[in-house]
């Protein structure tokens, strides 16, 4: 509704589409769909793409997604592999090299192609997508039933619960976040993310983050947090959390030290005061914004 062009899409800012997009997670999508609508109007006049290689010019339009949209809407010879896929074919033609190795994906997109009906490959790759889905299912395929029995090999061979094979996956990444919430009379201090890492460019308190939890005394010694106050006085109020937030590849604990400041604080980094209700209008990743509602200063 806000945007019913992809020209009133390529008009936005940022900002603007980070807050609609608040709560959704998966802030990359965002940014890439305001940077492809951006291209389509830059580089394409306007029209979508038709080609696979057209649509991988788009922001976060890899060869999974320009293969389905190319087979899907415009009938071309590009076959999707997605995680489905993979266990068909890794089970149907016995092959265990892993899936998430480099050698395994090339592997893998060959026998992809090699089976791909060129007289309508979004049709094949939707029944193979949806085979995957529903009957060669990663716990309880229904083999006894099914037409491809007799030529699968994981099933003559007894091996269909051992593939698709994948390298051993890293534990994840655990990190600690201490916020500092400096609020003076109904005022906030916030920043923006800018690194390139988790939740860019959304907004957050001065962050402390440290490889281990961490004791209020500890993280007063810290020279981090000497540094944000610069000998300023703060009174501590309270802390929330640790906060657990799984994302795909870490494991975040939030931490949310509270402070009371004086007229004329102001912290050190690139922050900048703002009032409870104008906090309430900028995007912020969804345990900031939980944390935020939860309050009443
Ligand atoms: S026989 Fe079993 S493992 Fe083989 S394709 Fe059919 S459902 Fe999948």
């Amino acid at each position: 509704e806000r945007f019913p062009t992809v020209q009133a899409l390529a008009t936005a800012s940022e900002d603007e589409v980070l807050k609609l997009w608040e709560g959704l997670g998966y802030y990359s999508r965002a940014r890439n769909l305001l940077e492809a609508a951006r291209t389509i109007v830059r580089e394409h006049g306007g029209r979508f793409p038709r080609s696979y290689e057209g649509l991988l010019t788009l922001k976060g339009v890899g060869p999974y997604t320009a293969a389905a949209i190319a087979s899907f809407a415009y009938g071309l010879p590009h076959a999707v592999l997605d995680g489905n896929v993979f266990r068909v074919l890794a089970r149907f033609c016995g092959v265990d090299l892993p899936i998430d190795s480099s050698r395994g994906k090339k592997h893998f997109q060959q026998l992809a192609d090699a089976f791909l009906d060129p007289a309508d490959p979004g049709a094949y790759n939707q029944t193979l997508m949806n085979f995957g889905a529903t009957w060669c299912t990663p716990q309880n395929p229904r083999c006894r039933q099914c037409p491809l029995a007799p030529r699968c090999k994981a099933h003559q061979e007894g091996s269909v619960l051992q593939l698709p094979r994948k390298s051993k996956s890293a534990p994840k990444r655990q990190r600690h976040f201490h916020y500092l919430v400096f609020h003076d009379d109904g005022a906030l201090w916030v920043g923006k993310r800018t690194d390139r890492d988790i939740w860019k460019h959304l907004h957050e308190f001065p962050l402390i983050e440290s490889p281990r939890p961490l004791t209020r005394p500890a993280l007063q010694a810290l020279p981090a947090f000497r540094h944000i106050l610069g000998g300023q006085p703060a009174r501590f109020l309270q802390k929330a959390g640790p906060l657990r937030h799984v994302l795909s590849h870490q494991l975040l604990l939030l931490n949310f030290w509270e402070w009371e400041v004086q007229e004329g604080f102001v912290p050190k980094g690139p922050y900048r005061k703002v009032s409870v209700e104008t906090a309430g209008g900028l995007a912020f990743p969804r345990p900031l914004q939980r944390f935020l509602q939860r309050k009443s200063w």
